[in-house]
């Protein structure tokens, strides 16, 4: 087997533009999408779901913390799920395809690039949605987003409940600061775009006619056991292969055999 593992920390040739790339993929991806966020959750108020929360409770007796959280979540998930996130929608829609695109240059520069030579490629032309294409169609982006976006606010109701139920203060600003935060959003959105990436790059890998691939983690000292396992499957024939990401924050990476 090739030397396999990319040592994050020592990157040589062209694992240098691709993993330049892909980080700045991510961050860029962060940014739109918690920006767009925040917009959207502009002017939300949690004020009419508090008060309905605190008549329901008021009507049983000594509710356990466990329910008062609950009811909370559920009240917070009717109004996020009644508010226009368009902005995030879009954003999100946007940051998987640009991923996807990444993946693929990635994948063609690791096919066609001499693995010595560490200058910069570029992402290449736009081309038709067919089978190993750059681009991801527009219905597999919008469903991406669709899934990041009721995750995300399944999630972050469930926070704000606890946030509004455990308020010692104003429970209404407590929970409108925990959605303000989007955790949850940003973690889907990391997830999302590493599964884009990776399906890029599988599909610049098809293009290129290649029939299998490495798994190589980072070698960075916080690879965790699934993604060594992984690593020690290899190789893989291109449809058996584990998917990107296998975790949250996953760096790893498919690579030609
Ligand atoms: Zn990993």
């Amino acid at each position: 087997m090739p030397d396999a593992t990319i040592q994050l920390r020592s990157l040589k040739g062209v694992w240098r533009p691709v993993y330049a790339h892909r980080q700045a993929l991510h961050a860029t991806a962060d940014a739109i999408v918690l920006a767009a966020w925040k917009r959207d959750a502009h002017g939300l108020d949690l004020a009419p779901a508090v008060a309905a929360w605190q008549q329901l409770l008021g009507e049983s007796a000594d509710p356990a913390q466990r329910h008062r959280r609950q009811t909370a979540a559920a009240a917070v998930l009717g109004i996020l799920s009644a508010w226009s996130w368009q902005r995030t929608r879009t954003a999100i829609a946007l940051a998987a395809k640009r991923a996807h695109r990444a993946g693929w240059a990635a994948g063609r520069a690791l096919v066609t690039q001499d693995p010595d030579d560490d200058t910069p490629y570029d992402t290449g032309p736009s081309s038709p949605h067919v089978i190993g294409s750059p681009d991801m169609s527009d219905d597999t982006a919008d469903g991406t987003a669709t899934a990041v976006l009721t995750a995300a606010l399944s999630a972050t109701a469930d926070r704000a409940g606890r946030a509004i139920a455990d308020s010692t203060d104003d429970p209404a600003d407590d929970g409108e600061d925990t959605i303000e935060t989007a955790l949850d959003l940003a973690l889907l959105t990391d997830a999302a775009v590493s599964a884009a990436y990776g399906a890029g790059m599988l599909a610049a890998y098809l293009a290129a006619g290649t029939r299998s691939v490495l798994w190589l983690t980072a070698g960075d000292g916080r690879v965790c056991e699934r993604c060594s396992d992984a690593e020690a499957g290899s190789p893989y024939s291109l449809l058996a292969a584990p998917t990107l990401p296998q975790h949250p924050n996953c760096r790893c990476c498919l690579a030609p055999a």
